[in-house]
């Protein structure tokens, strides 16, 4: 049977993060955004609402919810704010997962409490200043000397690396050549603080602009030989899983802008008048929230159908692809609508809507660009690689 409702646990869990986001996000975001602040207080609030650790087993401080829990919290966030939303985002699929999937006994009990109580972030550095949809082409290296991995390389645009709450940043580099002379790739775990690293100043960015992004260079940086996270050489299947995961969070936080953009203009179009009527009374405005809802909707039903089967351990990449296309359109069509809707004002930095087209953009980019999600369902389809 197909039903997408969500459960009672999804649901009173959406109520808690719908709160959240109008009460604590909202009336002091747009400063945040503006001065270009990360919100400490919260990333906080949300830590201590247990929202780093939702698809955490218990055992691990987490709250034992799945990755849908995850994705319904970051509908809700965005719904308000992206910034917000993709620092719990990133947070989680980025930070936390890495660690929790593929991380020893020793590494999970190093890293998991903290991260999931929001008392530390986790950040991936997978994309190079030379390219990121390439990433098999990676040209950070990692040489085991002794009992230490050196680093040398750089990675750039890694959300959540430069906080004053960052814990470590995960790091994929070429450890060695396979035996086929493809590079071997391994992913290392690198402690904020340790020498030879060094997080530049942050971005100064068309959106997410209350959000942490950085450039990282890594000369001579040196950590323990047990830093490396699951085998050597198993990087790139890492990252990929990490990645196709990720997909369907960030569809999630796509629905919850293109969403946000519906409630701002439900709103607006009834307090706004032209040539002595409401402007929702025109069919043309109606017919563009109309549009709006069908966009939300079915991008809302592309990630539940995405997230559903990954709970089943189904295979789900066309899916994820599918969901992350749906919804980053939908934002995108959506931001620029209610812009439209919302006139001057929707151009003025104060108003949701302006925010929110500023911050849409990014969904066609990152976490896999759209002509990536395109390659992704070709390929799926059977279609062959370039
Ligand atoms: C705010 C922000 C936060 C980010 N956070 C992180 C993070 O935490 N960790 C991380 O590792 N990365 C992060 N990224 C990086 C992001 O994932 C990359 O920007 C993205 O994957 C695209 O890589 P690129 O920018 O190098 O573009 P490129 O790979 O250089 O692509 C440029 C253009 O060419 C297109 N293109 C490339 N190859 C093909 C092809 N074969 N066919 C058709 N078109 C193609 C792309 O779609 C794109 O339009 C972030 C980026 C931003 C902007």
């Amino acid at each position: 049977m197909v039903d997408y409702r969500l459960n009672d646990e999804h649901e009173q869990l959406r109520l808690a993060a719908r709160s959240f986001a109008q009460k604590e996000v909202a009336p002091v975001i747009g400063e945040h955004y503006e001065r270009e602040e990360f919100p400490y207080s919260i990333v906080a609030g949300m830590g201590r609402m247990g929202l780093f650790g939702l698809p955490v087993s218990e055992e691990y401080g987490g709250m034992g919810g799945d990755y849908l829990a995850l994705c319904v919290a970051l509908e809700e966030l965005a719904r308000v704010d992206s910034s917000v939303a993709v620092t719990l985002e990133a947070g989680v699929s980025l930070g936390v997962m890495p660690i929790y999937r593929f991380g020893d006994q020793r590494q999970r009990e190093q890293w998991l409490p903290r991260l999931a109580s929001g008392e530390i972030l986790g950040a991936f550095g997978l994309t190079e200043p030379g390219g990121g949809s390439d990433a098999g082409a990676t040209r950070t290296t990692a040489e085991l000397r002794g009992s230490e991995w050196v680093i040398n390389g750089s990675k750039a645009f890694i959300t959540n690396s430069g906080t004053d709450i960052t814990g470590f940043i995960t790091v994929t580099a070429v450890t060695g050549t396979k035996p086929d002379g493809r590079n071997e790739i391994s992913t290392i775990i690198v402690p904020a603080g340790t020498p030879g690293l060094t997080v530049a100043p942050k971005y100064s960015k068309v959106g997410w602009n209350a959000s942490d992004t950085h450039e990282l260079a890594f000369d001579d940086c040196r950590v323990p030989a047990e830093n490396l996270l699951g085998e050597r050489g198993r990087g790139y299947a890492q990252f990929l899983a990490t990645l196709t995961e990720g997909r369907v969070a960030i569809a999630a936080l796509g629905v919850g802008l293109a969403q946000g953009c519906v409630d701002e203009c439900l709103r607006y179009v009834e307090e706004r008048s032209a040539f002595g009527r409401r402007i929702g009374e025109n069919q043309a405005i109606q017919f563009k929230i109309a549009d709006m809802e069908l966009r939300t909707h079915t991008a809302r039903l592309a990630y539940y159908d995405a997230a559903s089967r990954m709970l089943r351990g189904e295979p789900y990449q066309k899916q994820a692809a599918i969901a992350k296309l749906a919804s980053s359109n939908a934002a995108m069509d959506n931001s620029r609508d209610a812009t439209q809707i919302f006139g001057g004002y929707g151009f003025m930095n104060e108003s949701p809507v302006g925010r929110f087209y500023r911050d849409a953009k990014i969904l066609e980019i990152g976490e896999g660009t759209s002509e990536v999600q395109r390659m992704l369902i070709a390929r799926e389809l059977g279609l062959p690689a370039e």
